[in-house]
């Protein structure tokens, strides 16, 4: 076993494609860096879940970094529950890896240098001591922690920094966003939103309430004009390129050794080499065209593979377009028409591509890519957890997904896991004879040829919940 590793845990969504982006990112450069065993991502919204990442690790001890703007609600209850935490095993030991869990990114003093350093790039040539610095968040309705955490980076920015003015504002309450003129004095106020990526907040509503957005000048670097003075917006501060340093930082508090060279792997090794094992072996024995593995399609001669999409089997090399295998994962991320994809099972994985020529540890990272955290998923089999057991555990707006009838789940699997690559394994409770439970497959995972699902995924409670306010909105009318 290794020694350490860092599991950065965030929001992701089903919607937004760029929600994730910045995590993805700071993994990429954290990992440059070389301290950690394996760097893994993991979402509330996305896959790998908190759940299902610790399976991929194999350190003594992993160190969980909050990609958050603050404490609240995710940080305080919803990640210490899905990753277990203080949660020891039926033997009463502490479960393996150790994790240990940090305060939120955007919380850290260095955060407000991190804001400093954007508002100046962004201000180009205007002097810091002629300019306004206005930090913005939601506000203290939607999260009374992250409206705390932005007067405290305003209380840091003014003592620490040479801004004319610093001030604070939010979107749903005073001082608001769009009195940004009337909140400061100076000809030129930077804006820097305290969000961890960019979305329709950052994007479309603060340039609307700043009064900027149908400005054609407010782009990088060019502020936008409004009564004569200048509004240079910066985009979520959570997506600044200094962020990796803050996450080391916050993991190095923690205990984390930032100065060992430690080699990454993408796949839990023991996990890896089962599932080559049976690459190997099934190419061997199987159908000399390759081995399927959800959507996709393996061959290769037991030292180099190709991975292509499994309706492009009979295509010619030629014909595909060969993928760079270091940004093959943000390319699985959109469909053939340049759709997200809101799961990484959906049965929309673009076609047309090709991987020639892998070495093992890239064919096995490029499959993790497309289906992450399902090799070590395959090579445990653990026992798959019913959606009863799922739905019971929720919180917050997902609390009700429990009132979902058999019926409701038995159509809800139908259609979102009928569409899945993913082999569903749990079924509603445990009793084989629910109606929900038709049509699970019970064989051993290593049998398949589709990557398991040992639980519901995120995307499927989240449409567990729809359906139930659809329901109730309708009983309303
Ligand atoms: Fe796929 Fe259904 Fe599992 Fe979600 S719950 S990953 S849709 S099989």
């Amino acid at each position: 076993m290794t020694e350490q590793a860092l599991i950065v845990a965030a929001h992701g969504s089903h919607r937004n494609a760029d929600s994730a982006i910045p995590t993805l990112d700071h993994a990429d450069a954290i990992r440059e860096r070389g301290c950690f065993d394996q760097v893994r991502t993991a979402f509330w919204k996305e896959a790998p879940s908190f759940r299902s990442v610790v399976r991929t690790v194999d350190a003594e001890r992993a160190y969980v970094v909050p990609l958050f703007v603050s404490e609240g609600y995710f940080v305080d209850q919803v990640l210490p529950r899905e990753f277990g935490l203080g949660v020891a095993d039926v033997t009463g030991e502490p479960t393996e890896p150790e994790l240990i869990y940090t305060d939120p990114v955007g919380t850290h003093p260095e955060m407000t240098d991190v804001i400093a350093a954007r508002a100046r790039r962004r201000l180009d040539d205007v002097p810091e001591s002629d300019a306004a610095l206005a930090v913005v968040g939601h506000g203290t309705e939607r999260n009374p922690n992250s409206a705390e955490a932005v007067y405290d980076h305003v209380d840091a920015l003014e003592a620490r920094t040479d801004f004319a003015e610093v001030g604070a504002l939010f979107m749903d309450e005073s001082p608001y966003v769009s009195a940004v003129l009337d909140r400061f004095a100076a000809d030129d106020v930077a804006v820097v939103p305290l969000f961890v990526a960019d979305g329709f907040h950052t994007r479309d509503e603060i340039p609307e309430l700043l009064g900027i957005a149908d400005d054609p000048r407010s782009g990088y670097p060019v502020p936008g004009e409004r009564d004569g003075r200048r509004i240079w917006y910066a985009s979520a501060v959570g997506t600044d390129s200094l962020v990796p340093e803050v996450i080391l930082e916050r993991a190095a508090e923690a205990g984390a050794d930032l100065d060992r060279d430690a080699g990454e792997t993408a796949v839990r090794p023991d996990a890896a080499e089962a599932f080559r094992s049976w690459i190997d072996r099934s190419l061997a024995e199987g159908d000399t065209r390759g081995q399927e593995w959800g959507d996709l399609l393996v061959t290769g001669d037991g030292d180099t593979y190709e991975l292509r999409h499994r309706a492009d089997r009979d295509a010619d090399r030629g014909a595909l377009t060969e993928r760079d295998p270091d940004t093959f994962g943000r390319f699985v991320r959109s469909d053939d028409d340049g759709r997200f994809r809101p799961f990484g099972g959906e049965r929309s994985l673009p076609t047309g591509w090709v991987l020639p020529d892998l070495g093992p540890e890239n064919l096995l990272a490029a499959i993790a890519a497309v289906y992450p955290g399902a090799i070590e998923t395959w090579a445990d089999d653990p026992d798959p957890v019913p959606f009863r057991e799922v739905a019971a555990r929720q919180t917050g707006i997902y609390a009700g997904v429990s009132d979902l009838s058999d019926g409701a789940l038995d159509d809800l699997t139908t259609a979102v896991c009928g569409n899945c690559a993913r082999r569903r394994k749990w079924t509603e409770n445990g009793d084989p004879d629910s109606v929900a439970d038709r049509g699970v497959d019970e064989s051993p995972a290593s049998d398949g040829t589709e990557p398991p699902c040992r639980e519901p995924c995120s995307f499927l409670i989240a449409a567990a919940r729809e359906i139930l306010e659809t329901d109730h909105a309708g009983e309303q009318r």
